[in-house]
């Protein structure tokens, strides 16, 4: 089986391993490709993200790595870009700028005229005080805003890869609303949509399922077989914060591609290509 996983931190970010960590723990684990893609530098002060002080230093461990360990593995240099309307910057800008081998861009904070709703992180509270503060506790107006805005990061940046689309229900935990209900089915095949139109990979992504914070995998089960009768391109991620964690349920969820009816998944080798499942 080919292993490759594209969308990992490190401690440029708000991972716990260092660049060099994460590539051995890779190494170890029989990669063949490994992606860095820290949290891309946001304008307003955070614990999360890479630091624009950091930012050449990222640049130059990830290059000095790749050269290091090239016998190895093949390592690639990214970012997971928050998008943020207003707030982000021209992202294919900065990726040319840095050049980057990738994109992955993700919603992490929905915007709302009274604030930024974070809908990740291990905290239900900050979830649920958001919810509230910006939004009146109308979960449909949220949930619709979140996917307003990745739709808006589909159609504008174009990334190569859309992170954990679904990633808005994770906290949700059946309280506020059922992931069946058509209201909420229909924003997220309008979304599926989207990526088959823009001809995007989407990640299937196992840090939730595996940090215990979600049962399924972002997205979960029914979507990642809708993704298959679109034939939308997937690719399988860790999401990896420590060492330990770069390929994480990785067998596991090619397997479960199948299950659903995907036929082959998509992996970078200096250029995107499928291969059989
Ligand atoms: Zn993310
Ligand atoms: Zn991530």
């Amino acid at each position: 089986m080919l292993k490759f996983n594209y969308h990992n931190h490190s401690t440029y970010c708000d991972g716990k391993s260092s660049l060099e960590e994460m590539t051995l723990s890779a190494i170890e684990k029989g990669l063949s490709y490994y992606g860095f893609s820290a949290h891309s530098p946001v304008p307003f002060d955070n614990d999360f993200a890479l630091q624009y002080s950091e930012l050449q230093n990222y640049l130059d461990q990830t290059r000095r790595l790749k050269t290091k360990y090239q016998d190895k593995i093949k390592l690639f240099t990214s970012m997971e870009f928050d998008y943020i309307p207003k707030l982000s910057e021209d992202i294919r800008e900065r990726a040319e700028e840095y050049n980057l081998d990738y994109i992955i861009s993700s919603v992490h904070l929905v915007n709302s005229e009274n604030g930024l709703w974070f809908i990740d992180g291990s905290k239900q509270e900050s979830y649920d005080k958001g919810l509230r503060e910006y939004f009146g506790g109308d979960i449909r107006k949220a949930v619709k805003a979140f996917y307003d805005q990745t739709n808006e990061m589909i159609t504008k940046v174009k990334p190569n890869i859309v992170g954990h689309f679904d990633k808005v229900k994770m906290h949700n935990k059946d309280r506020y609303f059922k992931e069946d209900e058509t209201w909420y089915r229909d924003l997220v095949i309008q979304t599926i949509d989207l990526m088959k139109e823009e001809d995007l990979i989407c990640e299937v992504n196992a840090r939730g399922l595996y940090k215990g914070r979600s049962n399924d995998y972002f997205p979960q089960t029914s979507w990642v077989k809708e993704l298959a009768k679109r034939n939308v391109k997937v690719t399988i991620s860790s999401d990896s914060h420590k060492a330990d964690e770069v390929d994480m349920l990785f067998a596991d969820c090619w397997d479960h591609l199948k299950a659903c009816g995907h036929k082959e998944v998509w992996y970078f080798d200096d250029q995107w290509k499928p291969i059989s499942l």
